[in-house]
């Protein structure tokens, strides 16, 4: 068999075209994802597009919304200074970017995880209750604006209903 009469595309003994190996390794071609690339896209899909199942919602986890719930401890705290410092060209201080308990336990006095000290320090939120009191580095599309660079309790953070999906992509891959 012939590739439209390519002479120089190679044929094993059966006849068969042999395509060759692809190269590209850039594009990583012909090589299937990782189980733990699968998993880390679906997360960044269902978190972007269909957020605990609701279809075009996005990041309501970096929002406190009507809930009793806080973002935080941060634990890398300085790590994450140092790197947004880095991203935005300029010093950013600890107070702008995060809340501790003598500010915090009085934002939401009704709340009980905001006042619980070792919550703390948690990230700053904007006060808009019509937008859920997001993180302020949160976009107004509701993407996070530091992905790449995210505190660990936000890149560890899963919801109960990611974390169905997850343990079953664990599962099944
Ligand atoms: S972890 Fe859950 S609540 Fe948070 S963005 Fe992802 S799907 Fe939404
Ligand atoms: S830093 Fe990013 S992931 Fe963490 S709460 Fe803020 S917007 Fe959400």
């Amino acid at each position: 068999m012939k590739l439209f009469g390519k002479k120089d595309v190679p044929e094993d003994e059966r006849g068969f075209i042999r395509v060759p190996e692809d190269k590209d390794d850039s594009l990583s071609a012909g090589e299937p994802p990782t189980k733990e690339e699968v998993i880390e896209s679906t997360c960044y899909y269902v978190c972007s597009k269909v957020c605990y199942g609701v279809r075009t919602q996005a990041g309501i986890c970096c929002t406190i919304g009507k809930r009793d719930y806080i973002i935080g401890p941060i634990t890398d705290t300085e790590r994450f200074l140092e790197d947004l410092s880095k991203k935005l060209g300029y010093e950013v201080d600890f107070r702008d970017v995060f809340i501790e308990y003598e500010e915090g336990s009085k934002m939401f006095p009704d709340k009980d995880t905001w006042q619980e000290k070792n919550n703390y320090p948690c990230m700053r939120v904007v006060p808009d209750e019509q937008r859920g009191f997001p993180c302020q580095l949160l976009s107004a599309d509701m993407k996070c604006t530091v992905h790449s660079i995210k505190p660990e309790v936000c890149r560890d953070y899963l919801c109960d209903y990611l974390k169905d999906i997850v343990s079953t992509l664990d599962r099944c891959l």
